[in-house]
């Protein structure tokens, strides 16, 4: 998870904007009289997102105002407010898009670090929470990969919340992606999630839950091939005493770089403590 600030956007503004040109009439009237009620839900929001937890905003699924009526309900219409008046290239809200999608780090998914950052995933689904369709804070730039894993189920406990690049940066305060030297004959990569034992119970719960949902060791696996065979090359170059200093060397670099979350970090800190790889096995990557 790479930590984004939180938006600056006005949730009551955007709101506003988005559902200003709504059509049929009838809709945008309805939609405009719950700016108030979709601006306390976010404020909600930002504070449930504040102490971990969003799953206790259970009570902003309900239908706003009451009975659906022939255009389709008040749900709906608010689920069409993200879709159609905010994504549609020639919406009014479509400057929020693309103002949210900017805040990707590099271009990057802020929800595995790696992908590339070409949608906006609702931290609390717009299925579920329609109020919170186009709130900002509740918007974050995604992969489609993270999109899809993450699906549409809201959390239903506190543990079952992924992570929040807006909210939860300390997540980085401590190690917990670390990597395991597979081999011999050949050396090969596999990622995992162990947060510390010191580390406050819940945040380690849910980095154990976004690890698995998002199915990041599928993700950064693979990327440990092309560095092997790098390193089986590049490492020969130095004096046998030298390797596992320049692999620390690189980790410390990684971790001031990426952080000591990133794949790059928690693989070159298990290439430098692997006694098998660094006194030979690093040669079998290209063999
Ligand atoms: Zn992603």
């Amino acid at each position: 998870m790479l930590p984004v600030p939180k938006p600056a956007l006005d949730p009551h503004v955007v709101f506003d904007t988005c559902t200003a040109t709504a059509k049929p009439l009838t809709a945008r009237t309805r939609l405009q009289a719950l700016k108030d009620t979709v601006a306390k839900a976010a404020t909600e929001y930002d504070t449930a997102a504040t102490n971990q937890a969003l799953h206790t905003l259970t009570h902003l699924q309900d239908e706003p105002d009451g009975k659906p009526d022939k255009t389709g309900g008040l749900n709906a219409q608010l689920k069409k407010t993200y879709t159609s008046r905010m994504v549609h290239k020639k919406s009014s809200g479509r400057g929020f898009y693309d103002q949210l999608l900017a805040g990707a780090p590099d271009g990057r998914c802020a929800l595995c670090g790696h992908g590339i950052a070409d949608t906006l995933d609702h931290q609390l689904p717009k299925t579920s929470y329609p109020l919170l369709a186009v709130t900002p804070a509740n918007l974050v730039p995604a992969c489609r990969d993270c999109n899809f894993y993450k699906g549409e189920q809201a959390p239903v406990s506190a543990n079952k919340q992924t992570l929040h690049p807006y909210y939860d940066g300390q997540v980085h305060d401590h190690v917990w992606l670390f990597a395991r030297i597979v081999g011999p004959p050949k050396p090969g990569v596999s990622f995992y999630a162990s947060p510390p034992p010191d580390m406050p119970p819940l945040l380690a719960a849910r980095i154990r839950h976004h690890f698995t949902k998002l199915r990041l060791a599928r993700l950064y696996n693979p990327q440990a091939g092309p560095e092997l065979r790098y390193l089986s090359r590049s490492l020969r170059q130095l004096t046998p005493e030298a390797i596992a200093d320049h692999l620390q060397e690189r980790a410390e670099n990684w971790t001031a770089i990426e952080g000591p979350n990133s794949w790059q970090a928690a693989l070159y800190r298990a290439l430098a403590s692997d006694v098998w790889y660094t006194t030979g096995g690093y040669k079998e990557a290209c063999t």
